[in-house]
């Protein structure tokens, strides 16, 4: 079934969002979810609800579609928190010093992350996606919250087990006791890649037999030095590797080059395009 579920809109000019919503159900003091192009003010390639910063876009455009997504998410404003994403495979932990960084302004921001972990209620994390896959993580036990950025790059340098390797070494999560949810993102149907991706996928399936006994769902060729990529199915084995078990590893099946009504498609768009977020938080009650 599907993870990420259409959330009903509390106003017709409202934002349109998917909400994780199996995790939002069993723990009501969880948001988490992922948005999409639709519901905002911003115009041209970003129309209408580029959350990010960092494209060409109206500044105050971008505040009011975040401070619509807030809203909407039940997270006030001032809990979100942002990083500048620079495909790579660095880990910040967020601490309540930090609430609100980077929310109105990119200097502000977390620098050179794309994850971030917190235990502290009232911090909603947030990063930003056109294509690259966003790796949600929640560890109910410990009430601690990660979120990644996983392009081919963050992916090949395994940001996702450094996320889960944070989570154990900082709040002694166990692997066995985390979740995590693969969200929308380019799927294999529209992600052709060269040599140069498929030498460092293949440098993973070396040292990753899990992921090496996929290699022929994760790769499909196209043509000499050219093939689909499933990078959310990459990512599913290097978690699984890390010690999340199967059964607590939920996958969209949204493809955001199939679905460009839908999402922001770098790919598709040839990157004139806005971007849309991945948020997780835990709400005060
Ligand atoms: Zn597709």
């Amino acid at each position: 079934m599907e993870p990420f579920v259409l959330q009903r809109k509390k106003h017709d000019d409202g934002p349109v969002l998917l909400e994780l919503k199996g995790w939002t159900d069993a723990y009501p003091a969880l948001t988490a979810g992922f948005t999409t192009r639709s519901g905002g003010v911003s115009e041209g390639g970003c129309g209408s609800l580029n959350c990010a910063l960092h494209v060409q876009d109206d500044e105050q455009h971008v505040i009011v579609n975040r401070q619509r997504v807030a809203e909407a998410s039940g997270m006030p404003f001032d809990a979100w928190t942002c990083a500048e994403q620079v495909h790579g495979n660095h880990v910040h932990i967020v601490t309540s010093d930090e609430r609100g960084r980077g929310r109105l302004n990119r200097d502000d921001a977390i620098q050179n992350a794309d994850a971030l972990v917190t235990d502290v209620t009232g911090v909603m994390l947030t990063s930003f996606y056109a294509d690259c896959v966003p790796l949600l993580f929640l560890d109910p036990v410990q009430r601690v919250v990660g979120l990644a950025h996983a392009g081919w790059k963050g992916t090949v340098s395994k940001i996702g087990p450094a996320t889960i390797h944070t989570m154990m070494a900082n709040y002694d999560c166990r692997p066995e006791h985390i979740r995590a949810a693969i969200g929308p993102s380019i799927g294999p149907c529209c992600y052709e890649v060269d040599e140069r991706v498929l030498a460092e996928v293949n440098h993973v399936f070396a040292a990753c037999p899990e992921a090496r006994a996929h290699a022929d769902t994760i790769i499909r060729p196209t043509a000499p030095g050219h093939a689909m990529l499933d990078l959310r199915e990459l990512n599913r084995q290097l978690l699984n590797q890390a010690g999340i078990l199967t059964t607590n590893i939920e996958c969209t099946s949204w493809c955001t080059g199939c679905h460009t009504d839908m999402f922001f498609s770098h790919r598709m768009e040839g990157g004139a395009t806005g971007r849309m977020m991945s948020w997780i938080g835990w709400r005060m009650t």
